[in-house]
């Protein structure tokens, strides 16, 4: 039987040592500061937002959410990023997905100054973690928690054969980059992937990440052996229930270790872009944090 791995147990550790972090440069007279645009009243979108705000003030992270109509125009909101890039009391602005369809979200990535960029999107970012850049740049925060996870379980990557299964700029490349710099080999399938294709993947993989969205994608019985496994896919069911890509069941019967959902990489995703935050506002003010 896998070890099931509690992301809410390890988010709240990294919640905890930020929150330490932030309060650390509290004394110094430094709020770290985050600004967050939602557009549109998808409820979904409310609800990752609330608890991004929710979890930043008890971190002492001061949060601000700037709401506009689904109508807004582009030049609005590119406007009020200028602003806020240029804002010395905002460390993070990130545009919470999806945006309207007349709003072009690349546009939109590439407009927030690459050292306000918390959620990593900036194609500076992006290029400077494909090159493996030395120095500080911030990293999509789902991939990354995903590291800080397989650190915190003691996952040596090097040498493993790793699969990430989907290929979205959100999770799937960063995360093929964050592996291949821990020396793993990695594998990126994803919907031009034959089915046959895959199914030799998982069988070889050592690590395997699915972010997809689809429910019941990889069963057990197509992974290897003690296999490491983590889920990203959020997925509601008819029931209302929350699952994953994964069939967490049959997978548990062979994996070594595996994510759940909800409860395992859902977590880190906050708790690393909170980290991310103070870490952002401790370059702003040039000051080295304590791990
Ligand atoms: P996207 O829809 O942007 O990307 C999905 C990826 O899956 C694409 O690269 C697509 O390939 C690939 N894909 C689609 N069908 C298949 C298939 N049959 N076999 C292999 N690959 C396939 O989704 P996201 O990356 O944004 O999110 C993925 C899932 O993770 C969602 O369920 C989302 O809710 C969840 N998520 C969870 C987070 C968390 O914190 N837990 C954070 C972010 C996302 P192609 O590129 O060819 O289209």
């Amino acid at each position: 039987m896998a070890v099931i791995i509690d992301g809410k147990a390890i988010a709240k550790r990294l919640r905890d040592a930020v929150a330490v972090q932030a309060a650390n440069l509290e004394t110094k007279g430094i709020i770290p500061g985050l600004a967050v645009i939602l557009i549109g009243d998808d409820p979904a979108s409310e609800i990752y937002v609330r608890n991004k705000e929710r979890a930043a003030q008890k971190a002492g992270v001061n949060a601000q959410t700037i709401k506009y109509t689904a109508d807004v125009s582009e030049v609005t909101v590119l406007m009020k990023i200028k602003e806020l890039n240029l804002d010395p009391k905002i460390d993070a602005i990130l545009v919470q997905s999806p945006v309207p369809a007349h709003i072009n979200e690349e546009l939109i990535q590439e407009t927030i100054d690459p050292s306000k960029d918390v959620d990593g999107f900036h194609p500076e970012n992006i290029g400077r973690l494909y090159a493996n850049r030395s120095g500080y740049y911030p990293v999509a925060n789902t991939p990354r928690g995903i590291m800080t996870m397989l650190a915190h379980e003691q996952i040596d990557l090097a040498g493993k054969n790793a699969l990430v299964v989907g290929r979205s700029i959100l999770v799937g490349r960063p995360m093929f980059a964050l592996l291949q710099q821990a020396n793993a080999t990695v594998t990126l399938a994803h919907r031009y992937t034959p089915s046959d294709t895959l199914m030799h993947l998982l069988a070889d993989a050592d690590v395997v990440i699915v972010a997809v969205g689809q429910a019941g994608l990889i069963q057990g019985t197509s992974l290897k052996d003690g296999a490491v496994v983590i889920d990203v896919g959020i997925n509601r069911l008819a029931d209302g229930s929350l699952t994953g890509d994964v069939d967490f069941a049959s997978a548990q019967e062979v994996a070594a270790a595996i994510t759940p959902v909800p409860g395992g990489v859902g977590p880190m995703t906050i708790a690393t872009l909170l980290q991310t935050t103070v870490e952002l506002a401790a370059q702003h003010h040039q000051i080295e944090l304590e791990q």
